[in-house]
């Protein structure tokens, strides 16, 4: 490959991770197209009150509704930790701007915008632009075809940025069919006669008065989600896989919410029963149990498939050995801080491209995945997980940063995320208004200074 090498690259989807791509390929030189099904930018940050027809997400034929975000969602991160490194999150002076450490999902948009806007990155996309089909030729081109331009184009390498956010994980709820303390038969959920919705479909509370609500889930949405539905509904009931026996029971400071262990079973009246022994008669299920990754349009001939939520092969999460580096995705790690994250991966694709970084050869990045999959099973740690970098995602950006020859991670970011991550699980109501991490805060600053002229 030659030295800087100039290429013609496709990034799909104009999120957060599809704008780090546009900008770092441009940066290298590269001629970059947008593709974003979208008549605006900012992927999950575009909030819109629209509900897909099936509120579980299941049915292939709806119409996709992208952003899973709830009117009242605030971020869960403090802006400095969210922020990209080269384009400071700070508080805007402009009119109408959220200046709050944790804002509303309307700040990170525009904040998106901000970015589209300095880097000069709006002309690059194609809006209204569904990738429909991509896939390699012969001569080692990929072509991607959008329901625009159903003939396709051409390019030397293809980058996903698709997000994975929007198809939906559904929890089983087992049936059993006899139980003999109380020779009742027990349905299955089909026969469940409550309203079923997935958290992608969640947007305000108020379809929720006065009902009796049973929310499955642990992460932070289920816990944000829980509490703006408290506010109307008659009872909400946390159903949790990781809680712990101490903490079941009514959560302190919401008379209306209990938190119990996972369904155990639900029958025709209406029941559900949790594993704890408890029995509630609900309206609805609300399943706030995450999100499947999905290539809908991505034809590799096999080479790259999603298996129990693993994308794979990929080395370290970015290239599939035999494609690289002509085709990569970026954002799929989760538990971790992404803006970040996607600046240092995107760095290292379009450096790859250019010729500037090489990677290991095929058969040595296969042997990296495979340690890595053999060390998870060593440790117990179910496939699933596989993208779940979350503990070790400041080492994996620094690892990142050592391939392109940036800056490390700066010294207050780590810290700061890990006081807010304690905060968030011990001061669920305060944590976005109440801190102590001033002397962090001060370093961000200090660093932001060096972008902001
Ligand atoms: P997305 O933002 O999902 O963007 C993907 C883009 O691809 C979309 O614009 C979509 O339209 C487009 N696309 C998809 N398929 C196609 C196709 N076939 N053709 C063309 N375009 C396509 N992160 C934080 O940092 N802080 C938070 O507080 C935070 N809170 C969150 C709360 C919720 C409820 C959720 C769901 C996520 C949250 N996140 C948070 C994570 C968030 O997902 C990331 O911040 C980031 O937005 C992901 O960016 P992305 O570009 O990977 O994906």
């Amino acid at each position: 490959m030659p030295v800087t090498a100039s290429r013609t690259v496709a990034v799909i989807g104009a999120g957060a991770a599809g704008l780090a791509a546009a900008r770092e390929l441009v940066l290298q030189g590269h001629s970059v197209v947008v593709y974003e099904r979208e008549t605006q930018l900012g992927g999950t940050w575009a909030y819109t009150p629209e509900r897909e027809s099936d509120p579980m997400g299941l049915d292939p034929m709806r119409q996709i509704v992208h952003s899973s975000l709830y009117a009242s969602l605030r971020t869960n991160l403090p802006r400095e930790v969210m922020s990209f490194r080269a384009f400071p999150f700070s508080a805007s002076r402009k009119p109408g701007r959220d200046a709050r450490r944790f804002p509303g999902h309307a700040e990170v948009l525009e904040y998106l915008k901000d970015f589209a806007d300095e880097f000069r990155l709006r002309d690059l996309v194609r809006f209204g632009s569904e990738v429909s089909h991509v896939r390699m030729m012969e001569d080692h081109k990929w072509i991607v075809r959008s329901r625009k331009n159903e003939s396709g184009d051409v390019y030397d390498a293809v980058v996903v940025c698709n997000g994975h956010h929007t198809e939906p994980r559904i929890a089983e709820i087992p049936a059993w069919n006899f139980d003999c303390r109380s020779h009742l038969k027990h349905s299955g959920i089909d026969e469940w006669p409550g309203k079923q919705i997935h958290s992608h479909n969640y947007r305000v509370p108020e379809p929720y008065r006065d009902q009796i609500v049973v929310l499955i889930g642990s992460a932070a949405s289920a816990s944000d989600i829980s509490r703006d539905i408290a506010e109307v509904a008659k009872e909400v009931h946390i159903a949790s896989r990781s809680v712990q026996i101490q903490e079941l029971g009514n959560i302190s400071g919401h008379e209306n919410i209990w938190l119990h262990s996972m369904i155990s079973y639900v029958r025709k009246d209406g029941t559900v029963a949790f594993k704890d022994g408890n029995e509630v008669c609900a309206n609805v299920i609300l399943h706030c149990t995450g999100y499947k990754y999905h290539f809908p349009f991505l034809e590799t001939n096999g080479i790259v498939t999603v298996d129990d939520n693993r994308v794979g092969p990929l080395y370290k999460h970015v290239f599939p050995p035999a494609l690289a580096p002509w085709l990569s995705f970026v954002g799929l790690p989760w538990k971790v801080v992404p803006f970040p994250m996607f600046e240092y991966q995107c760095k290292w694709i379009a450096g790859v491209l250019s010729g500037q970084i090489s990677l290991p050869t095929i058969n040595e990045m296969m042997a990296d995945v495979e340690g890595y999959y053999s060390l998870m099973e060593a440790s117990g740690i179910a496939k699933r997980y596989t993208h779940r970098v979350g503990d070790h995602q400041f080492e994996y950006n620094d690892w990142l940063a050592g391939q392109t020859g940036s800056p490390p991670t700066e010294e207050w970011r780590e810290p700061m995320y890990l006081v807010a991550s304690r905060k968030k699980r011990s001061a669920p109501e305060t944590y976005r208004d109440e801190w102590e991490d001033e002397d962090l805060i001060a370093l961000a600053h200090r660093d932001f200074e060096k972008f902001v002229s």
